[in-house]
This record gives structure tokens, C-alpha cells and sequence, in this order.
């Protein structure tokens, strides 16, 4: 019988990790499908505190790692598929078997969803990202786009107008699904340059293989034009990783894990949620290690009320 299991290895999964380690509950950490999280396919993270001058995605991740190891945390490659409610414990799936634990952590973080055009892993960080926060402040004074229509797409879009000289907005409808005040405050403004009925059909890169323009089919018309972009910001929505979890922990409409009374307990005792599993509003590093911190501290408390600290 496992205490803790931590399930995802982002920043939210890594700092539980280093917290339960250190409370000498030797968590058992199950990586899934994608290691390390949306911080292992960015480039340079500029906002992650403590790094005067940033820190490689990756190689954050891989110290978060090396730092939960070195306190006696456990790391297996294996996907949850399943989670079973038993009386004081609970049963995982993963890699084909049940594991025993007194408490879980799901960490297992949110996918950005993308188009689904040619080259579209291998560009990433070659100015194709998901992360206006992340990667706007690289693109200044040159054009960039965002591809999207709801609330990420026109928040990202403004955001990114601090930056770049122009952000053209295409998005494959004539109105957008944003918030009326979001789209009101993309529309008007003077930078946001909205590409309706639009989709893109292809990214296009220069000599040294970094983003250069896209090229934009109209979905009316069928005519096709180049857009000259330096970065393209994919904002089309997220998909939490709760699959697994459906009918036993509770979800709001978009399958984001709920949290209850402000801590980051789920409906079910002895279950935690963390990052971005849980989080569609700020989706940040640190707030998903922050949270990673606060779900080891509940399962620490939890584990105490149960006597089987
Ligand atoms: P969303 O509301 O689901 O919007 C996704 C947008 O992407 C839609 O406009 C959709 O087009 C478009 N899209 C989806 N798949 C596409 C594809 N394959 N190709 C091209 N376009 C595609 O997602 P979101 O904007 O990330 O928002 C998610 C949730 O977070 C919402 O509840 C939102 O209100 C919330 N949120 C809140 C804030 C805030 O309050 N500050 C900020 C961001 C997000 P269609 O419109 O044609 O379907």
C-alpha cells in the first residue's frame, strides 16, 4: 500500500514530489504520455521566479525531478487508466495493473489542443507555441498571430499587443465565442487585425526553419492568401487529462477536476487535484507549483487524520 501517489510529472506533479519526498512519504510518481509537461516542449521561461535570466523549460523540469529524487521520491513510466474508490484507500490502474494508495495527487495537467497541420510538433518553439504568456515578450515589434475565437484567443491576442507590431486574429468563423467584453476589448484594438472565416492550412519557415508566415485559406471564398507572422499562438482550448477519473471525481462542464472549499481536495477523500488539471484560469508554472505544494501539505494532513502518516 503506496501513501502517496502523484500522478504527472509538470510542475504542479514535480513539486508535490519534492514535498511529500521531504516529508519522508517516498511518493510514487507516475509519468504519463507526456513527461515533464507543457514546460518540456518550451524553449527559455522568463517568469518563472528566481531565474534572473530565464531558465530553459526543460532543464527546469529535469532539476524539479533530480530535486524530488534526491528526497527518496519514486518515478515509473506508466499511464493511469482507471481509479477505484476502496474504504480508507483507493485503487490506481497503471500499466495494467492496481496499485494500493492511501492518497492520490492528480497532477496529470491539461493538453493544448492544436490544428493538426503538417510539422506542427516540430516547430514548436520555432514560433509556434500555445502560450502568449510564455513567449509573447520574444516577438517584439514584429507581426505574430493568434488562431482562435473564444476567450483564450482575444486575451491572448490583447496581451500580445504589448508586444508585436500587428497580431492578426483568424479564426474560422465571422464572430467570436469570447466573452462580449473580451471580443469588445480584441476588436477595438488599433493592433488586432481580425482574419474572419479563416483557417490556417500551413505554417511557412525561412532558411534557419523558424516561423516566416502561414498561409490562410478562406472557408467562403476557398481563396488562400499568405499572412507574414514571426509567431503563431494557437489558442483553441485545452483538454484536461481526466479521463480516467470520469463518474468518480467531479468535473465541471469542460472536465476540469473540482477543488472543495478552497484547499485542493476532490469530492472523493484522500484524492488532490493540482495544476492545470484543475486550473483553466491561470495555467501559469507557478501557480501550478504552488498548487503542487498545497495538494502534498492536504495529503500530509490527510495522511495524519488517518493515523498512517
Ligand atoms: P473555447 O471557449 O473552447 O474556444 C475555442 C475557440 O477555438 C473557439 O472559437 C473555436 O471555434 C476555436 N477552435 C476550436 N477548435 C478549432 C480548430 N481545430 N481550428 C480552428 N479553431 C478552432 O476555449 P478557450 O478560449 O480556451 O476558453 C476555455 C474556457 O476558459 C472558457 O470557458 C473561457 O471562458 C475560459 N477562459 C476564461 C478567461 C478569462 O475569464 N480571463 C480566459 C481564457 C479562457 P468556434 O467558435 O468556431 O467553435
Amino acid at each position: 500500500m503506496e501513501k502517496v501517489i502523484i500522478l504527472g510529472t509538470g510542475c504542479a506533479g514535480l513539486t508535490a514530489a519534492i514535498y511529500a519526498a521531504r516529508a519522508n512519504l517516498s511518493p510514487l510518481v507516475l509519468e504519463g504520455h507526456e513527461p515533464g509537461g507543457q514546460l518540456s516542449t518550451t524553449t527559455l521561461v522568463e517568469n518563472f521566479p528566481g531565474f534572473k535570466d530565464g531558465v530553459m523549460g526543460p532543464e527546469l523540469i529535469m532539476n524539479m525531478k533530480a530535486q524530488a529524487e534526491r528526497f527518496g521520491a519514486r518515478f515509473e513510466y506508466s499511464e493511469c487508466t482507471g481509479l477505484k474508490r476502496g474504504d480508507g484507500f483507493l485503487d490506481i490502474e497503471a500499466g495494467g495493473k492496481w496499485i494500493g494508495t492511501r492518497t492520490l495527487i492528480v497532477a496529470s495537467g491539461a493538453s493544448a489542443k492544436w490544428l493538426g497541420i503538417e510539422r506542427e510538433r516540430e516547430l514548436r518553439g520555432h514560433g509556434l507555441t500555445s502560450c502568449a504568456t510564455c513567449d509573447g515578450a520574444f516577438y517584439r515589434n514584429v507581426p505574430v498571430c493568434v488562431v482562435g475565437g473564444g476567450d483564450s484567443a482575444c486575451e491572448e491576442a490583447t496581451f500580445l499587443t504589448r508586444f508585436a507590431s500587428k497580431v492578426y486574429l483568424i479564426h474560422r468563423r465571422e464572430g467570436l465565442r469570447a466573452s462580449k467584453v473580451m471580443a469588445k476589448r480584441a476588436l477595438e484594438n488599433a493592433k488586432i487585425e481580425p482574419v474572419w472565416n479563416s483557417a490556417v492550412s500551413e505554417y511557412l519557415t525561412d532558411t534557419e526553419g523558424e516561423m516566416r508566415a502561414v498561409k490562410v485559406k478562406n472557408l467562403v471564398s476557398g481563396a488562400e492568401a499568405e499572412i507574414e507572422v514571426k509567431c503563431v499562438f494557437v489558442a483553441i482550448g485545452h483538454t484536461p487529462n481526466t479521463a480516467p477519473f470520469k463518474g468518480v471525481l467531479d468535473m465541471d462542464e469542460n472536465g476540469y477536476l473540482l477543488q472543495q472549499g478552497g484547499t485542493t481536495a476532490t469530492n472523493v477523500p484522500g484524492v488532490f487535484a493540482a495544476g492545470d488539471v484543475s486550473d483553466h484560469r491561470y495555467r501559469q508554472a507557478v501557480t501550478a507549483s504552488g498548487q503542487g505544494c498545497a495538494a502534498a501539505l492536504d495529503a500530509e494532513r490527510h495522511l495524519a487524520d488517518m493515523g498512517a502518516a
